[in-house]
């Protein structure tokens, strides 16, 4: 259970959060990884399909994959994959999205923690219709330094930038193990969006049913 009244600082995940994955992003994201995969591990395109096919069966998310795959520093990976991909040329305009950003900006200060780079990340929220700049007060990025999801780096950094207790601050996003965990873990409050988690203190169906609790 979520405890509304004591929040502050609301944070969001961007990648699979703020949107859904379409079947071309899918297939951007695969091959771009692929090729990374051809020219960093020197295998075949062809080998690297399987390889990826395997573990997307079960795991969502690049940076899941890429530490299920046992890659070394996977956040990295998933970063460099996504900046290749050029995913954002097929991120569209999103109304309801937009609707529900204004109005938590209405209540709550609002914070962006993702494991996308800088650049990359500006290019899918620009797409999405936000503006990068300025719906976030704080914003942490997987090439900020000092940056880190599933080891709680960046949400030990906000905490430093709001100068607030971390029960003030809730963060939503689309995994356990980068989201979700690790905010847990430095104290924050969290909502799993667009599936069940037993580990988050509220889970919804959409990132939509966001204004129904906050
Ligand atoms: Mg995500």
């Amino acid at each position: 259970m979520i405890h509304p009244s004591s929040i502050k600082f609301v944070g969001l995940d961007l990648d699979l959060t703020l949107y859904k994955e379409s079947q071309k992003i899918k297939d951007t994201f695969r091959d771009a990884w692929c090729k990374l995969m051809e020219s960093e591990f020197k295998i075949s395109y062809q080998k690297a399909q399987k390889e990826f096919a395997k573990y997307r069966k079960t795991i969502s998310g690049g940076c899941e994959i890429a530490k299920a795959m046992g890659i070394n520093q996977p956040e990295q990976f998933a970063m460099r994959a996504s900046i290749n991909s050029k995913m954002y040329l097929y991120l569209k305009k999103d109304e309801k999205l937009l609707g529900l950003i204004r109005y938590l900006q209405e209540k709550y200060v609002l914070f962006l923690i993702t494991a996308s780079a800088k650049q990359d990340a500006f290019l899918k929220l620009e797409k999405l219709g936000l503006n990068p700049e300025n719906d976030f007060k704080y914003s942490v990025f997987g090439d900020s330094a000092g940056s880190g999801k599933a080891n709680g780096k960046s949400f030990a950094k906000i905490i430093k930038l709001t100068k607030h207790k971390p029960i003030e601050h809730i963060y939503i996003g689309d995994s356990d193990s980068q989201d979700i965990i690790p905010a847990k873990r430095k104290g924050f409050q969290t909502v799993m969006v667009w599936k069940k988690s037993e580990q988050a203190d509220l889970s919804l169906p959409s990132i939509y049913d966001l204004d129904q609790w906050l």
